[in-house]
């Protein structure tokens, strides 16, 4: 059988563009492949008792399947070009925001709607950051929760499931330029379509560099952000978060003018570990059902890091400074910042002892050992900075867990269809390394089918 369009991957990217194809013109034959499983299949083994860390299942049930990366997120869709990828520079930023907004009236329209949407407009601690020489930068935030975002999943693959071909458990190797479009394949069989959307994630990182190396589309090096996740009692943080939900909040240190900025905040939420191609790092999660909040807040405090000559892989670094810290804690590590700030390793006792009842089990250890000093030193400054618009940030029980890694995929050489050099073959999503989040990776999807039925239209 011969596709229209191919779609590999299942993540928000895949889905918007499957949804938009089908709602544009429901006559057009969509085959969707993805590595991981239906939605309801997705289960990861680690149940904190029996299982307690990551045993490397295949395909991992966090990362892929219905839902890609964002499955089990928290579900916060911030609509915004201030962060989250760089969409507007291909679409133009009034376009970028308006499938951002579309993305966001699906969401509701599919199990999503009565769940609060934040917004920086006029907020007072817009001016409190700025005088404590920190930013605060703008957005909307949608926040589903990760309850309500996996029921419009369920809800959106109920709709697509009797229109579109999926796939799953079928991993795609490789791609083929053929006369008449493009065959994919997977172990199973091969397939072919007039047009390929690839969406393949962060998971699909080092598939996608292989098939751009293959296929000469050119590719370049982009960032890593590394640093920890911060988690203190949530009336400590509740000034930013009963108004913002998630402020993302940007500091420019004194001595080095690194950036330091906050990122994924999880009011009364859990710190969760992350498994991303063996590598365990640390996330957090929160949930909108009032049954499974907790006492505690979380958030990240990243530093970005980009290499570029002689040493170009910046994920690799990552990579390093997670796998050290993985041979150092088993895991995850954590600890007291007064521990941090005396020097010390922390120790079970103390933090049993401590105000903050950690959420996640890690071993606890000593980041200086595993961070950077030029890191570490710029995460104490940004939680000092963040202590005087927040006051007990900075009080010896914060907890702090390491590391938290944000890889980003090479970019893509693409062109302002998110098209490669190659004609109907897109590349959107995280994959693409144009986006990096929920709503970019969505609203890249809906641009592309977008695209492709205009142009067949002025074609006809
Ligand atoms: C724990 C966690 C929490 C997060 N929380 C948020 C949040 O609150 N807000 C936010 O904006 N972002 C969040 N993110 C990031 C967000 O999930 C991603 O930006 C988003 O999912 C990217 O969508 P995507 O479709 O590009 O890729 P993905 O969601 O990664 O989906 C890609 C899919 O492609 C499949 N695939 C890969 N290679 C192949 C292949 N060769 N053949 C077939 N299938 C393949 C994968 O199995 C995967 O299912 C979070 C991420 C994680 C891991």
């Amino acid at each position: 059988m011969k596709y229209d369009v191919i779609i590999i991957g299942a993540g928000p990217g895949g889905i918007f563009s499957a949804y938009e194809m089908m709602k544009l013109d429901p006559s057009k034959k969509i085959a969707v492949f993805e590595a991981g499983n239906v939605l309801e299949e997705r289960k990861c083994p680690i149940d904190g008792k029996k299982i307690k860390s990551c045993v490397g299942c295949d395909p991992c049930a966090i990362m892929r399947g219905f839902g890609g990366a964002g499955a089990f997120s928290d579900g916060k869709y911030n609509i915004t070009n201030d962060f989250g990828g760089t969409l507007h520079e291909f679409i133009g930023r009034d376009t970028a925001i308006e499938l951002m907004e579309y993305v966001d009236e699906i969401n509701c329209s599919h199990g999503g709607a009565g769940t609060k949407m934040y917004s920086t407009t006029d907020s007072p601690l817009k001016k409190k950051c700025m005088q404590n020489k920190l930013k605060l930068l703008d957005a909307s935030v949608r926040h589903l929760g990760t309850d309500i975002n996996y029921i419009v999943l369920g809800n959106l693959y109920d709709e697509l499931k009797d229109k579109v071909d999926f796939f799953f458990r079928t991993m795609i190797e490789g791609i083929e330029k053929t006369d008449g479009g493009y065959r994919v394949e997977s172990k199973d069989g091969s397939w072919e379509g007039e047009k390929c959307i690839i969406s393949v994630g962060r998971s699909g990182s080092k598939w996608m560099e292989d098939i751009c190396g293959r296929m000469g589309i050119q590719t370049k090096s982009n960032r890593v952000d590394l640093g920890v996740r911060v988690e203190l009692p949530a009336v400590i943080f509740e000034d930013i978060t009963n108004e913002l939900y998630e402020g993302k909040i940007v500091y420019r240190t004194e001595k080095f003018e690194d950036k330091v900025r906050t990122f994924c905040m999880n009011p009364n939420g859990i710190v969760v570990t992350e498994n991303t191609n063996g590598i365990v790092t640390v996330n957090g999660h929160s949930f909108e059902d009032e049954g499974k909040k907790t006492e505690n807040t979380n958030f990240a405090l990243l530093v970005a890091k980009h290499f570029s000559e002689p040493f170009k892989d910046s994920n690799e670094y990552g990579e390093s400074i997670a796998r050290l810290s993985n041979m150092l804690g088993g895991g995850v590590i954590v600890q007291r910042f007064g521990d941090l700030e005396r020097g010390r390793r922390s120790v079970q006792k103390r933090i049993d002892e401590g105000n903050v009842r950690p959420t996640l089990q890690a071993t606890p250890g000593d980041l200086s050992l595993v961070l950077p000093k030029r890191l570490l030193d710029g995460i104490i400054e940004m939680i000092y900075a963040l202590d005087k618009i927040a006051p007990g940030v900075a009080n010896d029980d914060t907890l702090l867990y390491g590391v938290e890694v944000k890889f980003y995929n090479m970019e893509v050489l693409l062109d302002e269809d998110l098209m490669t050099k190659y004609e109907g073959l897109y590349i959107i999503g995280d994959g693409s390394g144009v986006t990096h989040s929920l709503s970019h990776a969505s609203a890249s999807g809906i641009y592309v089918a977008r695209r492709i039925i205009e142009k067949e239209a002025d074609r006809s």
